[in-house]
């Protein structure tokens, strides 16, 4: 089976052509960094207006470099949500139009089910598994039971890890995205500024990171009014290492508690050199085999979208041409024991 997955949730237009499921023909990723770095984060109309001048032509990019004719496809995967409704909306016309026009169903998806997913492009998921997302908005622990059954046992209740990252950066006035700054700052670093824990209740799956984003502001300011030098790579290193705790202990309970055969790393912020880092290390000591998708599949791209659609498709579970963007669509409610 031939999917054409389009993705256009953020401030990333791609599409791409993946068989059966794993195998990726093709992913071709436009980013619109470039447009929104002036100021400092992505702008929703922006992003929608540039969408619609590049998916067109990155569809047909990707079904050119599949090498692949639009008449062999077997379906169409759209992002349906969560997103911006506004930039989903515009993939979602073109995953309509085409559905449309070649009569082959249409699969609306769901971005985090991609984000996990991913892994299934260059692995071999076995269940139960635990996934940690860590993206630009979102922070979750879920639990696979298994294949496309996603149940949410930890989250964040304030920012996503991502969300911190880019206003850690921003305070410090490095360019947006500010995660591979920081992540830069800190391996550099000589020193560490030590910052507090988020632990939350201890048994508690869920996250917080407000507080430690507040605790940066705070030593920032404090150098500044005593008109000192900030070192930066050390505040970037003590605020790192802070996430990097919570996460890995975090995670490695889950996987403990709920018996979990295999623990999945995904998002944008997996590019983490530091997460890799302690996560490998961690795992490697107490026997927990460690997925992780290489750096292009761990941020927004179709080929992600596609290995979840493909889940669906094996089900013949398909999406309506009436299905509206839903810029809050709850993981959980996208598993395929719902739609039977
Ligand atoms: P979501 O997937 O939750 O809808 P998103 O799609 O905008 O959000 P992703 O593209 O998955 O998010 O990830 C982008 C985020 O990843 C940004 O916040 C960025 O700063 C962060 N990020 C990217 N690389 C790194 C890195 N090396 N270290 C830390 N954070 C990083
Ligand atoms: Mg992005
Ligand atoms: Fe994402």
């Amino acid at each position: 089976a031939l999917i054409l997955a389009i993705e256009t949730s953020c401030d990333e237009t791609s599409a791409a052509v993946i068989r059966g499921g794993k195998e990726i023909l093709s992913n071709v990723v436009s980013s619109q960094i470039d447009v929104h770095v002036r100021f400092g984060g992505v702008v929703p109309e922006i992003a929608s207006r540039k969408h619609v001048e590049t998916i067109t032509l990155i569809m047909e990019q990707a079904v050119k470099e599949s090498g692949c004719a639009l008449k062999d496809l077997t379906a169409i995967a759209v992002t349906q949500g969560p997103g911006l409704v506004g930039a989903l909306l515009v993939g979602i016309v073109a995953a309509k139009s085409l559905s449309l026009a070649l009569d082959i169903p249409l699969i609306g998806t769901h971005h985090i089910a991609g984000h996990i997913y991913a892994n299934e492009l260059v692995h071999q998921l076995e269940y139960p598994c635990m996934a940690l997302v860590v993206s630009g908005g979102h922070t979750e622990l879920v639990l696979l039971e298994s294949e496309g059954e996603f149940r949410v046992v930890g989250r964040t209740r304030d920012d996503a890890v991502g969300e911190a990252y880019d206003k850690v950066a921003r305070a410090l006035q490095l360019p947006y995205p500010g995660g591979p700054h920081i992540d830069r700052l800190a391996a550099e670093a000589q020193n560490v500024i030590e910052l507090p824990r988020a632990w939350l209740e201890a048994d508690s799956y869920d996250f917080s990171f407000s507080g430690l984003k507040s605790a940066v502001l705070a030593v920032i300011n404090q150098t500044r009014m005593k008109g000192l030098e900030l070192d930066e790579a050390a505040l970037a290193r003590g605020f790192q290492e802070s996430v990097i705790d919570v996460l890995v202990a975090k995670a490695l309970r889950a996987v403990k508690q709920f018996g979990a055969k295999q623990l999945l790393l995904c998002g944008g912020v997996a590019a983490n050199r530091g997460l890799r880092a302690a996560l490998t290390s961690r795992c490697g000591e107490e026997g927990v085999k460690l997925l992780i998708p290489p750096g292009s599949l761990c941020t927004d791209n179709a080929a992600m979208i596609g290995a979840a659609a493909h889940l669906k498709l094996k089900r013949g579970q398909f999406t309506e041409l009436d299905m509206k963007a839903d810029p809050a669509l709850p993981l959980e409610q996208w598993s395929l024991s719902k739609n039977e």
